[in-house]
C-alpha cells in the first residue's frame, strides 16, 4: 500500500505553536523532508524526535519531488516541513503535492502556524475577502506591474517582505496604490511581536531601521476597476466611449451592448444614435 504525504506546519517563532498532531505525525512517519535539514534538526531535537531527514528546497524541488513520490509509492510515509510555518505558502511544497496527486498518493495537511493568516486576523482590516500575494518580485519592472495589476482590487491585500526591502516596497505601494491604510505585523508569535498601524505615508515617515520578520497587510482599493471606468465614462461623450471599446477589439454590436449597460439605457437608443451619425 502507498504511503501518505503529510504537510506539517511548524512554528513561526514560538515553539508552543507546535500542535500535538504535528508532533505525533513527525514521530510516526518514516522520513521527514525539510527545507533546511539543519534548521529542522533543531526543532526535532527540542521535541526529542529522531527521524531520517531529506533536504527539500526550492532549487531541487522538481527532482526531489519525483524521488520522494517513488518512496511514497513504495509505502513510506513522508512529512514535509519548511523552515517555519505552513509548507507551500511562499515555501517549497507545491510541486510534490501536484506530483503526489497525479500518482494517486493521499495528501494530508496538518494545520498550524501561518504568518499571513495571523497577520490578517489581528490587522483590523476586512477578513471577509483577501488576496495573498506573498513576496513581490525583486525585479523593479515586475514589482511595478504586479502593483498596477492589483491597484483596483477591493480585497485586503497581504504581502511577505524581507526587512531590508521593506522601505522600498512601501514606497512603491504608496506611489502606485495611493495613501492607504497599512498594518505591519512584526515578529508574530515572538517576544517582540507588534502591530504598526497607519497610512502608508505615516508609516514610511516614522520607519526607522526595523529588524525582524514582517507581514504587510494593506487595505483594498475603495473603488473597483468597474467603478473607476464608469466614473470615467460619465465624463466621456458616446463617441469617446465607442472609441475606448473599439480599441479593445470589440465588435460594433458588443460595443453598443456595453455602452447601454454602462449607462443603464436601452441598447436601441445607443444603436439609434450611431445609426443617425
Ligand atoms: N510558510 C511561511 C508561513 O506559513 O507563513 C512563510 C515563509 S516565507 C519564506 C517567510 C516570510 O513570512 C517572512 O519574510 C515574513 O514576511 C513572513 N513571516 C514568517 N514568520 C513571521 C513572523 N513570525 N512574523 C511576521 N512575519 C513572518
Amino acid at each position: 500500500m502507498a504511503g501518505k504525504l503529510y504537510l506539517v506546519a511548524t512554528p513561526i517563532g514560538n515553539l508552543e505553536d507546535m500542535t500535538l498532531r504535528a508532533l505525533r505525525v513527525l514521530k510516526e512517519v518514516d522520513i521527514i523532508a525539510a527545507e533546511d535539514t539543519r534548521h529542522t534538526l533543531g526543532l526535532l531535537n527540542h521535541f526529542e524526535i529522531s527521524k531520517p531527514l531529506i533536504s527539500y528546497y526550492k532549487q531541487i524541488e522538481a527532482t526531489r519531488s519525483a524521488e520522494l513520490v517513488e518512496k511514497l509509492k513504495l509505502g513510506k510515509n513522508i512529512a514535509l516541513v519548511s523552515d517555519a510555518g505552513t509548507p507551500g505558502i511562499s515555501d517549497p511544497g507545491e510541486q510534490i503535492v501536484k506530483i503526489a496527486i497525479e500518482e494517486g498518493i493521499e495528501v494530508v495537511p496538518i494545520p498550524g502556524a501561518c504568518a499571513m493568516i495571523n497577520g490578517l486576523i489581528a490587522s483590523g482590516m476586512s477578513t471577509k475577502e483577501f488576496e495573498f500575494i506573498g513576496f513581490l518580485s525583486t525585479a523593479k519592472k515586475e514589482k511595478i506591474e504586479k502593483l498596477e495589476e492589483i491597484k483596483y482590487d477591493t480585497r485586503t491585500l497581504i504581502f511577505y517582505e524581507a526587512p531590508h526591502k521593506l522601505k522600498a516596497t512601501l514606497s512603491a505601494m504608496l506611489e502606485i496604490l495611493g495613501d492607504r491604510k497599512v498594518v505591519l505585523a512584526r515578529e508574530l508569535t515572538k517576544i517582540h511581536e507588534e502591530f504598526l498601524r497607519g497610512n502608508l505615508s505615516e508609516i514610511l515617515a516614522n520607519l526607522q531601521e526595523i529588524k525582524g520578520e514582517f507581514v504587510i497587510i494593506l487595505e483594498g482599493s475603495n473603488q473597483s476597476k468597474k467603478e473607476v471606468e464608469l466614473e470615467h465614462f460619465n465624463e466621456m461623450t458616446l463617441d469617446e466611449q465607442y472609441d475606448f471599446y473599439e480599441k479593445q477589439g470589440l465588435s460594433k454590436k458588443e460595443i453598443i451592448k456595453k455602452i447601454a449597460k454602462d449607462r443603464n439605457v436601452n441598447k436601441n437608443e445607443i444603436y439609434q444614435y450611431f445609426l443617425e451619425k
